[in-house]
C-alpha cells in the first residue's frame, strides 16, 4: 500500500489520507483485509471497476481514499434486488451513483435505437450487464437496501440530465433526473472537489438533514424552496420545465442559459418542475494544477479488478494514454464536454505528465508504446482565458474566428511531446486526443512535430461536414479552414517522405442539415478520392445545444430549421455517404 501526501482543500480542512490499496474494494472480504468494518462511501457504477483514471469510479473512490475517506465499489450489480448492493454492508456516510462513462441509454442503443449486442466497458465486452436509465436504478435499490442513506447522482448521464431534457429514446421531454431517481443531490460537472466537499459536510454535520447539508456545495444540484438560496445570490432563473413542454424553443432557451451558467461560474440557476424548484449551486471550481497532479499522481494499477475473469475492451483502448488536461474551449453545439467539463482548460503540470509517462515505461509487462497523450482535444494543454471569462457571452472560444482572449503555447506542447517521447523505454508515442486543426494553424512548429513525430501514419480528425451553414450550427470552422489544415499535413508528409493519412471524422442528420448539405458532403468525399470510415449518425444526447435544436427545431437564435428526425430519413442521410 502506497500513502500519498496530505493536502489542504476545500476551506482549508487538512485531512489525513489513508493508504491506497491496490485495489478498491468491491466486496466485504476485500474491505476487512484492509482494515476497514464499513466504508464511508459506496461508489454503485455502471461500468466494470478498472482502476485506471480513465474511469470516473477508479478516480473519484481514489480521490476520497486520499482525504481520508473510506471507498468501495460496486460494479454493475444485479439490479433485480437490492442484496448485491448490500454486500459490503452500509456505508456511514453516502452512496454515490453513477450510469458509467456513458449514459446509459447510449451505452445500450445504437443510433437507430437498435439494442447493442456490446459494451465496451463489461468484462468480455458483453451487452446487458446494466440496466436502461441506470442512475434512476441503482439509486432505488440503494434506497431499499440502506433506508435513509444520503444518494448522491454523478457522472455524464447525471450531469447531462440536470435539467428538463429531450430523451431521444423515449422520444419525449424529461424533468431533471434528480427528481425521477429520488436521489438526496446531484453532482454535476468532474465531481472530484463537490463528493469530496458533499462527503465532508456530512461528516462534520450528521445532524443536518440531507438536502440542507448539500445546499450551496459547489456543483452540486438539489431540490428544494426559492427561500433556501442564500440571500443576495446571483440567480438565472430557467424556463420552467411547464412552460418547456408546451413551448418546445424553450428548451433552447434553458440549454443556453445554462451553458452561459457553467461558463460565467458565478450564479445560481434555479428551475420550476410543476411547484417544486430545482436549485443549482454555481458550478465547482475546476482542480488546481496541484490537485490534478495529485489526483493522476495516485496508484492506479490501470487493470481491471481481479474478480474478472475476461478482459474489458474499453481499458484496451486507454491503457497507455495519459491525460494532459480537461475542458476544452471549442463549445461544439453536439458535444457533452460544454455542460460537463466546461470550456475552461485545466492542465496537469509537464513533471506529472513525464512522471507518469516514466512510471509506465517502468511498468512490468510495458510494451513500449504510448497511445495517447492529450485530453478532451490535444492541442489545448495549457491552454487559458485570459480575458474576463465571468463576463464571456461567446459560445466557443474558437468560432467563428479563435478569440484573441484564447492563449495556449503549442510550441510548449510539442516540446513535452518530444520529452514524453524521449524516455527512456518509449519506443513509440502517438497523439490520438482529437487535433483542433483551426488552433494547430496558428502554430506551424506544433503542426511540424504533429505530423512528423507522433501521427503513426493515420490522423484522425473532426471536420464533422463541410457544408457551411451545417458547420455553423455545430459551432465547427468553417470548410476553407479543414483544407488548408489537410494542405499543410501532405505538405509535411511529403516533405518527411511518410505516408500518412487523414481519417475524417463525420457527422449524418445532424440538426439543420438537408439532404442537400449532404450531397455536398457526398461529392466533396468523391472529389477526394475517399471512403469514409467513420461516420456518425447524430444522436440527440441530453442535455447539449444540438439536442435542443432537433427537439425544437430552431437554431441557438430562434430561427427555424429543417431536422431530420424519423429513423427513415435519418437512415437516408447517413446512407448517402456509401
Ligand atoms: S473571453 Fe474569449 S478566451 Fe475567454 S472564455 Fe470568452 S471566448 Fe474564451
Amino acid at each position: 500500500m502506497q500513502t500519498s501526501k496530505a493536502i489542504q482543500l476545500n476551506g482549508g480542512q487538512t485531512q489525513s489520507p489513508l493508504p491506497q490499496p491496490r485495489f478498491l474494494p468491491m466486496s466485504r472480504a476485500e474491505m476487512l483485509a484492509l482494515g476497514w468494518d464499513e466504508l464511508d462511501v459506496l461508489l454503485v457504477t455502471g461500468d466494470a471497476y478498472v482502476d485506471h483514471p480513465a474511469f470516473g469510479a477508479a478516480l473519484l473512490g481514489r480521490w476520497l481514499v486520499a482525504h481520508g475517506f473510506r471507498a468501495g465499489i460496486i460494479a454493475q450489480p444485479d439490479w433485480r434486488s437490492p442484496d448485491d448492493l448490500a454486500r459490503m454492508g452500509r456505508p456511514r456516510l453516502l452512496a454515490g451513483v453513477t450510469a458509467g462513462a456513458l449514459d446509459s441509454m447510449l451505452a445500450r442503443y445504437t443510433a437507430f435505437r437498435r439494442r447493442r449486442s456490446d459494451d465496451a466497458y463489461t468484462p468480455g465486452g458483453k451487452a446487458g450487464a446494466r440496466p436502461d436509465r441506470a442512475s434512476i436504478v441503482y439509486t432505488n435499490l440503494v434506497k431499499q437496501a440502506f433506508p435513509g442513506l444520503p444518494v448522491v447522482l454523478g457522472g455524464i448521464e447525471a450531469s447531462l440530465r440536470r435539467i428538463s431534457h429531450y430523451d431521444f429514446w423515449s422520444g419525449k421531454l424529461r424533468r431533471s433526473i434528480l427528481l425521477d431517481a429520488k436521489a438526496d443531490a446531484l453532482l454535476y460537472g468532474m465531481a472530484e472537489n463537490s463528493l469530496l466537499a458533499v462527503t465532508r459536510r456530512l461528516s462534520a454535520s450528521p445532524e443536518l438533514p440531507q438536502a440542507q447539508a448539500i445546499l450551496g456545495i459547489p456543483g452540486t444540484a438539489v431540490a428544494g424552496r426559492l427561500e433556501d438560496l442564500p440571500p443576495g445570490a446571483e440567480v438565472v432563473e430557467l424556463p420552467s420545465h411547464q412552460d418547456i413542454a408546451s413551448d418546445h424553443p424553450k428548451l433552447m432557451e434553458a440549454t443556453l442559459a445554462l451553458e452561459r451558467q457553467v461558463h460565467q461560474a458565478k450564479a445560481w440557476a434555479v428551475q420550476d418542475v410543476g411547484g417544486r424548484w430545482l436549485l443549482l449551486a454555481p458550478p465547482a471550481p475546476p482542480l488546481a494544477t496541484d490537485e490534478m497532479d495529485l489526483l493522476y499522481s495516485l496508484p492506479y494499477t490501470r487493470q481491471a479488478h481481479p474478480s474478472y475473469t475476461e478482459p474489458v475492451p474499453g481499458l484496451e483502448t486507454v491503457a497507455t494514454s495519459i491525460t494532459s488536461h480537461r475542458g476544452c474551449g471549442g463549445g461544439c453545439s453536439f458535444c457533452s464536454l460544454a455542460l460537463h467539463q466546461g470550456r475552461g482548460i485545466t492542465s496537469r503540470s509537464k513533471g506529472s505528465i513525464l512522471a507518469e509517462v516514466a512510471g509506465l515505461a517502468a511498468s512490468p509487462g510495458w510494451r513500449g508504446s504510448i497511445s495517447d497523450i492529450g485530453g478532451p482535444s490535444a492541442n489545448m494543454w495549457g491552454g487559458s482565458c485570459q480575458g474576463d471569462k465571468a463576463k464571456c457571452t461567446r459560445p466557443s472560444c474558437l468560432t467563428p474566428q479563435p478569440c484573441r482572449h484564447f492563449a495556449v503555447d503549442q510550441e510548449a506542447i510539442a516540446a513535452m511531446l518530444e520529452q514524453a517521447a524521449a524516455t527512456p523505454g518509449v519506443k513509440h508515442l502517438r497523439v490520438s486526443s482529437g487535433v483542433r486543426f483551426d488552433l494547430a494553424l496558428a502554430s506551424p512548429a506544433y503542426t511540424q512535430t504533429l505530423v512528423r513525430r507522433f501521427v503513426g501514419g493515420q490522423l484522425k480528425i473532426a471536420p464533422e461536414h463541410i457544408s457551411p451553414a451545417v458547420l455553423r450550427l455545430m459551432r465547427k470552422p468553417g470548410p476553407e479552414v479543414f483544407e488548408r489544415f489537410l494542405a499543410k499535413f501532405r505538405e509535411i508528409s511529403q516533405a518527411e517522405g511518410k505516408e500518412q493519412y487523414v481519417v475524417p471524422y463525420l457527422l449524418s442528420a445532424f440538426p439543420g442539415c438537408e439532404q442537400k448539405d449532404m450531397a455536398q458532403l457526398a461529392a466533396w468525399l468523391r472529389q477526394k478520392g475517399w471512403r469514409p470510415q467513420q461516420v456518425q449518425c447524430f444522436v440527440p444526447t441530453p442535455g447539449t445545444v444540438a439536442t435542443a435544436m432537433y427537439f425544437a427545431g430552431v437554431d441557438p437564435k430562434g430561427k427555424p430549421i429543417k431536422v431530420a428526425r424519423g429513423d427513415g430519413e435519418r437512415r437516408r442521410q447517413h446512407q448517402m455517404l456509401f
